[in-house]
């Protein structure tokens, strides 16, 4: 019988090398806290999907059913900005939804996801008719939220690696009409070019940066490749650092920029931002405490210091993320 992901998931072995390196650095930046996120983040039979749906295809009998079983839907109304038209539930069990199959010529009805994963999206604010960037789009679970809150004028989901650009491509055909489809554009650009290929082009850019993410990580089933990367990990946030000069670049003046990635650590998160707002007079951080404010009975987010930046930290009945969000603004004036 076929296993599900996170049955094929918890047969799997942690892998040491990655949880030493972890346990050393995230109980010195996170404390006490680490115990807890560390237990949840080595037991996948405790981690939690959410139900996102898909406007495009919209299922009264799913909404129905979900219901049924218990989930909530996360948040809805109670944030300044959250459009009727995204919906997605969540439950406080770690109940899991059968995936979808894709099939040419239907529409799939959601898409199972890390809740976490909707803040980045949701603090983009995005509006209809708006051009929006998505710098690292595969495989392209954000790309299909921001289309679940507005019709942009023109989406461009880039995507450097070739094999991650053909399932980014088959997240589109699943879940978007053709005739949208059509609009959005699709490349597979180093995402540190984008700036100069298409300067101050864009109204709102998202940089969902590749990032170490501690989730996947710690199940490597290769150590020799996880000690490999983990000896490489420094040097992610250079990468960030040019992927968001270049997304800086492709952000006309007035527009927002949102940061985010799947991992605790500092270096890649607040350190990353603070490094940007030093380096630019006209990039001025804006503030989501309030996100937090609104979403702390859904999510458990750990101090960053920052009024810019949040860090979704994995808790009991709350197992979403790590995810860590930062919102900024292009002022007009250089
Ligand atoms: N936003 C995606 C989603 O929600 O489904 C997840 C993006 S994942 C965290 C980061 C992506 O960045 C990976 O697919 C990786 O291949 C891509 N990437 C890595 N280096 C890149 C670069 N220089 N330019 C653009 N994309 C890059």
């Amino acid at each position: 019988m076929l296993k599900t992901k996170s049955e094929r998931k918890l047969a799997k072995q942690i892998c040491k090398v990655v949880l030493d390196h972890f346990e050393k650095q995230y109980s010195k930046e996170l404390g006490d806290a680490w115990n807890t996120i560390r237990d949840i983040l080595i037991t996948p039979s405790c981690w939690q999907y959410a139900v996102l749906l898909n406007r495009f295809n919209y299922s009264f009998e799913l909404e129905k059913d979900l219901r049924l079983k218990g989930y909530h839907t996360l948040l809805q109304g109670s944030l300044p900005y959250y459009p009727k038209s995204m919906k997605c539930y969540l439950s406080r069990t770690p109940d899991r939804m059968p995936s979808e199959r894709h099939q040419i010529g239907n529409l799939k009805k959601y898409y199972l996801l890390n809740a976490a994963s909707l803040l980045p999206v949701l603090a983009l604010e995005l509006r209809d008719g708006e051009k929006v960037l998505d710098l690292c789009a595969a495989p392209g679970g954000k790309s299909i939220a921001l289309l679940q809150c507005a019709y942009p004028g023109y989406l461009h989901c880039n995507e450097h690696d070739s094999l991650r650009l053909r399932w980014l491509r088959q997240t589109l055909e699943s879940f978007i009409p053709q005739p949208l489809v059509n609009v959005i554009k699709v490349s597979e650009l180093d995402g540190r070019e984008m700036g100069d290929a298409q300067p101050e082009m864009f109204d709102k850019v998202l940089v969902d940066a590749p990032c170490s993410n501690d989730r996947n990580w710690l199940f490597s089933s290769d150590s020799q490749k996880a000690a490999w990367r983990i000896s490489q990990r420094s040097n992610l946030p250079v990468l960030q650092i040019e992927l968001l000069r270049s997304a800086i670049k492709a952000l006309r003046p007035g527009g927002l920029l949102v940061y985010s990635t799947c991992t605790l650590s500092k270096a890649e998160n607040q350190d990353v931002i603070s490094e940007i707002l030093n380096s630019y007079s006209n990039i001025m951080p804006v503030d989501i405490k309030e996100m937090a404010r609104t979403c702390s009975q859904d999510f458990t987010f750990a101090p960053t210091g920052q009024e810019c930046g949040l860090l979704v930290i994995p808790d009991k009945g709350k197992a979403w993320g790590p995810m860590y969000v930062a919102k900024l603004k292009k002022s007009w004036t250089t």
